[in-house]
């Protein structure tokens, strides 16, 4: 079965940052449980200084540089690469977020969609520092659990998010349980999903099933899957209702 190659819209965000973002896009609004997707660059100086958010939870994955994300409910907290900041918006939060350090800030941010049953939860933070994160190296593969089995970053949506680097030639293949759906992102490189080639700053929509990644050069990628809620989202700029 071919797989729908999706590619990002560049677009400006917050105070000098830049972002590729795969979703929403005109005609691709979202994918649920994932409601935005961004690959985000964020230069010393710049950031998205105090704003609002409800209705949804999000996972801001470090690669590069650092984040600072300080909120409403008392948290301040710094991350470097391979950290994870994630926010559960819920009735309402109001935070920042910052680069910190001299690096520009370099990562992912996924806005998971909250069930109608839990868009009035309470706020809540969490920091996972790069040591707490299942890393795993087989056969010239590493993969590292962002969300899923081993990992504590928690959500309220069943979910699965990889962080696999693959050595020239290697392969890695997941099992997606049968009611998950999401995105291969490519971070760097090239990578193969059965016959079609995804390059750095693409991705492919995948799942249900097993997806098979393998690489020529190398690559490195995100796999992020989730459990649709099949409700209706509807999104005004920081809010998901
Ligand atoms: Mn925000």
């Amino acid at each position: 079965m071919p797989f729908e190659k999706l590619r990002p819209e560049v677009m400006d965000e917050g105070a000098g940052a830049r972002v590729r973002r795969l979703f929403p896009a005109p005609g691709r609004p979202w994918r649920d449980p994932f409601v935005l997707f961004d690959e985000f660059f964020v230069p010393p100086g710049g950031g998205f200084p105090d704003h609002p958010h409800r209705g949804f939870e999000a996972i801001t994955y470090v690669l590069d540089g650092a984040m600072h994300h300080r909120d409403n409910l008392g948290n301040d907290g710094v991350v470097g690469p391979g950290g994870v900041q994630r926010f559960t918006a819920g009735s309402g939060i109001v935070h920042s977020e910052m680069p910190a350090g001299k690096e520009v800030a370099h990562g992912v941010q996924l806005w998971v969609n909250l069930k109608k049953s839990d868009k009035n939860v309470g706020a809540t933070y969490q920091q996972v520092v790069p040591d707490h994160i299942p890393d795993s190296k087989i056969d010239g593969c590493r993969v590292r659990t962002v969300v899923g089995p081993g990992s504590p970053v928690q959500v309220n949506t069943p979910m699965l998010y990889l962080d696999v680097e693959l050595a020239p030639g290697s392969n890695h293949g997941a099992q997606l349980p049968d009611d998950h759906r999401g995105v291969v992102y490519v971070i760097s490189g090239e990578v193969r999903v059965a016959e079609t080639g995804v390059r750095a700053g693409e991705a492919l929509a995948v799942g249900p099933g097993v997806v098979e990644v393998t690489t020529g050069p190398g690559g490195r990628y995100l796999l992020v899957t989730g459990k649709p809620s099949g409700e209706p989202v509807l999104m005004r700029g920081p809010y998901v209702d």
